[in-house]
């Protein structure tokens, strides 16, 4: 049985120094089933790579809403569908609204989002979601533009999980679950079904440990988490997870 990191960034300049070891303690740890999320052409080179000689590691191709904040150019799609067309990602992403950060203007933002989820449509393929303060808007644009994916680094509340399952997606849990005052991830992670549920690092963000670099390997910690507000065994979480993961991409799940 093996783990799932559903959403790390494998490719990202912060793994160049030592990519070969993160991805060796990576498989030791048996993470051996990942997304590697790549927004910009240096991770998706890199996700290219890793993706050949890994059969477990599926390639996300998107323009990250922060992405638009430099450049939001009027061949930025173009340019992306191009390269969507050439390198035949296995998912869209991450793709969404940020109205957290400054990402340019919403309209700019759902625009982009709205093109790559047709993209994604046209395609037949996946999508991953990212939403930071913008979730009317997130749920609005994706019941218009239907399509199958996952909710990344999941944070809202459950009636909001709800409605993104109802849709078809799932809901992807990252290390937020670990920290002690975490009253509301709880609450969520036991409304949602388990055959719903992945989990992810974020890699080389979102580290519970302050100043620290996530890696992949780290999400079994998050594992041993999400089991016990589960209250299921280990094991049990570990395969309905890889389940999930092969689901989202197969085409005939949705
Ligand atoms: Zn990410």
């Amino acid at each position: 049985m093996v783990y799932v990191d559903a959403h790390c960034h494998l490719g990202s300049h912060q793994f160049d120094s030592d990519r070969d070891e993160v991805i060796t303690r990576m498989l030791t740890a048996r993470v051996h089933k990942a997304i590697m999320i790549c927004c910009n052409e240096h991770d998706l080179k890199e996700g290219i790579r890793l993706r050949n000689e890994h059969p477990g590691f599926r390639l996300a191709y998107g323009i990250h809403p922060q992405s638009l904040e430099t450049d939001s150019t009027p061949d930025l799609f173009e340019k992306f569908r191009n390269r969507v067309i050439e390198c035949q990602p296995d998912m869209i992403g991450e793709i969404g609204l940020d109205y957290f950060s400054h990402c340019h203007t919403k309209d700019i933002q759902k625009e982009f989002f709205v093109r790559q989820l047709k993209l994604a449509q046209q395609m037949n393929l996946p999508v991953d979601i990212h939403n930071r303060k913008a979730s009317a808007d997130t749920l609005e644009i994706l019941k218009q533009y239907p399509v199958r994916g996952i909710i990344h680094s999941y944070s809202g509340s459950v009636e909001m999980a709800m409605l993104y399952i109802r849709l078809g997606y799932y809901i992807s849990f990252g290390a937020s679950v670990l920290f002690a005052n975490a009253r509301k991830p709880a609450e969520v992670i036991r409304a949602v079904p388990l055959e719903r549920i992945l989990i992810e690092t974020d890699a080389p963000y979102q580290s519970p440990i302050r100043d620290h670099r996530h890696e992949p390997a780290d999400v079994v910690r998050i594992y041993s988490a999400i089991a016990q507000i589960k209250e299921i065994p280990s094991a049990e979480l570990m395969q309905t997870v890889s389940d999930n993961f092969d689901n989202v991409f197969h085409p005939g799940s949705f």
